[in-house]
């Protein structure tokens, strides 16, 4: 195929519509469009057999075929075709589905013009190829999932939801550390990513992980726009990540490692341009050597370049515990608007990580009964409930790290505590947990999202139909960015403020978000999660229209 063209097969029954949009592609010159046409589903496909297409734009009402199992058969036929999907006003809500089960883009026959249409080909082309080579990643693929759900909500302009869909500014590197052994380096990928540099300097976690890949960062770096926006903090999102499992390194390797990293990406990191902080596979300590780094780097201290970092180092209190925290104040005014008495009810932990294992401490303390916690050994179960003192203390022992060999309860699978029964579940430990094959058999009345992108979008639907309400990872998990906002400002400023007054700023943040999003869940009839998207998307293209587009 010539670079400068894209071939495209126009699956269309309406003669006219079908003469419009050829006569439109007719006339594009760079690149150029050559157009097949064919007005039924089965012709297409047997000329998708035939003949090489990089793009289909495809009607869903058509003779021999209606409605979103025509992007079904078409997607289980020929699912190496990116699919543009065509629609009029009324079937609006079939194309969000087809986008949502996995189409590239839709549009709108009515406002359909010869630039709109270019740019929808070209990017739906360009996404297929830069997935398939760089980002591709299921995690990339739900956050945009969700967003294109939301941005069609919100009627969202079309040039920002295109500028939303990638992140501003990615850096991708191949790093080298030395192992212990002085003769061997072992070189790994690492990742900086900042989606959207319109609201201030951009804001995220970094991850020590052997799934990181540049597509998962920029999920998570899309995720981080929504849910600083969400909060009403001033950042943009961010993520960073290295392709490793730091469980395999001894504690000079990880020091070697994360400076290694920290120098790579020291231009584009500073209190008023990206401010890391932990996630998962990091901590205190690694936010400290960071810190660190850069500062050798400026030739002064500068604590604020980094959140999450140790108190003696200009770490706030309250930061190490804050995303468990905050996920707890959500399941209490969850309880509260369900009428649930947090007392007597029961929870299920994925993860004991830092994020899961605060969740269950402070569930204890509102008198939740913790049934199951697990991390990457398996987990434990015990119906009279667990103790948090007694599994941290066990997990703390230099010889334990994880919960396998904890006898106080039976042992279960990862799977099988997803599936236990409870009132709220609580994944906090990876992603991509709760899927369409589980998700029938979740047994909760409430989850609540400790871990980013722990549900999938087909998941997303049954538990829906079952009524089982989602706090959203964007939502629920806020609290973290939230102190680390608290951190940030107490470092500018010089004010150290006390555990009382950040747990109080925390809550009130974390419940005025979490009722802004019910009542427009409950106004506009969304489930929790879109309405999220919906608050955070339209904060940040207030944001980008007001600015207005350089040069
Ligand atoms: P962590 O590294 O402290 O803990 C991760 C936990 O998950 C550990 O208990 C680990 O054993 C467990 N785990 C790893 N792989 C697993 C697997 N395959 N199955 C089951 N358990 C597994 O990480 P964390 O900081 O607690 O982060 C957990 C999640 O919360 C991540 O999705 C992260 O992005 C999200 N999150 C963290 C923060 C934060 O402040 N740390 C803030 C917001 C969101």
């Amino acid at each position: 195929m010539p670079e400068n063209e894209i071939q495209v097969l126009l699956v269309e029954d309406n003669p006219l519509h079908a003469r419009m949009l050829r006569g439109f592609l007719d006339e594009i010159r760079t690149p150029r469009f050559p157009v097949a046409h064919e007005d039924n589903l089965t012709a297409g496909l047997n000329r998708a057999e035939e003949q090489r297409f990089d793009v289909v734009l495809l009607d869903l009402v058509l003779p021999d075929s209606q409605g979103l199992d025509t992007f079904l058969r078409w997607k289980a036929r020929a699912p190496h075709v990116p699919v543009v999907v065509l629609t009029g006003l009324d079937d609006m809500g079939l194309a969000t589905r087809a986008v949502e089960n996995g189409a590239q883009d839709y549009l709108l026959k009515s406002q359909i013009n010869g630039a709109l249409l270019s740019r929808s080909l070209r990017y739906a082309v360009e996404r297929i190829r830069a997935r398939s080579e760089e980002w591709d990643s299921p995690m990339f693929r739900v956050a945009h999932q969700q967003f294109l759900k939301a941005a069609q909500v919100v009627e969202l302009d079309d040039n920002i939801r295109q500028r939303l869909l990638f992140p501003q500014r990615t850096q991708v590197l191949s790093l080298p550390f030395r192992r212990d052994g002085y003769d061997q380096v072992e070189t790994v990928f690492g990742y900086r990513v900042q989606h959207v540099l319109t609201m201030g300097p951009t804001k995220g976690g970094v991850r020590y992980h052997p799934s990181v890949s540049l597509g998962e960062v920029a999920a998570l770096a899309m995720w981080m726009t929504w849910k600083c926006a969400l909060m009403g903090l001033p950042y943009g999102g961010a993520k960073g990540g290295v392709r490793i499992d730091p469980r395999g390194l001894s504690r000079r390797e990880l020091q070697r490692l994360t400076r290694r990293y920290t120098s790579e990406i020291i231009h584009i990191i500073g209190p008023d341009k990206d401010i890391p902080a932990p996630d998962l596979g990091t901590d205190a300590q690694v936010m400290a050597w960071m810190m660190d780094t850069y500062s050798e780097q400026v030739g002064h201290t500068v604590p604020e370049v980094v959140t999450g970092k140790p108190v003696v180092l200009g770490g706030s209190v309250g930061r190490e515990t804050a995303t468990g925290k905050g996920v707890v104040i959500l399941i209490e005014e969850m309880a509260k608007y369900m009428s649930i008495d947090l007392s007597g009810s029961t929870a299920v932990v994925q993860g004991f990580g830092n994020v899961a294992s605060a969740a269950v401490k402070f569930l204890e303390q509102l008198g939740v009964t913790i049934l199951a916690v697990s991390d990457v050994s398996g987990g434990v179960y015990n119906s009279k409930g667990l103790s948090y003192e007694s599994l941290s203390n066990y997990v703390a022992e230099a010889d334990h790290g994880t919960l396998e060999g904890y006898t106080e309860g039976d042992r279960v699978t990862n799977k099988e505590l997803l599936e236990l029964e409870c009132d709220f579940l609580v994944p906090a430990a990876i992603e991509n947990q709760i899927t369409a094959e589980n998700a029938d058999r979740i047994n909760c009345k409430v989850i609540a999202e400790g871990a980013n992108g722990p549900t999938t979008t087909e998941a997303d639907e049954i538990l829906i139909d079952r009524g089982i309400h989602v706090i959203p990872d964007i939502l629920a998990n806020a609290g973290g960015v939230t102190v680390s906002y608290f951190e940030w400002v107490q470092g500018t400023q010089n004010y150290m403020w006390t555990l009382e007054e950040i747990n109080q700023r925390l809550r009130k943040i974390m419940t005025e978000a979490f009722h802004r999003a019910l009542q427009r869940s409950i106004d506009n009839d969304l489930d929790l999660r879109t309405a999220s998207l919906c608050e955070g998307i339209e904060r940040v293209t207030e944001a980008k229209l007001i600015r207005g587009l350089f040069p």
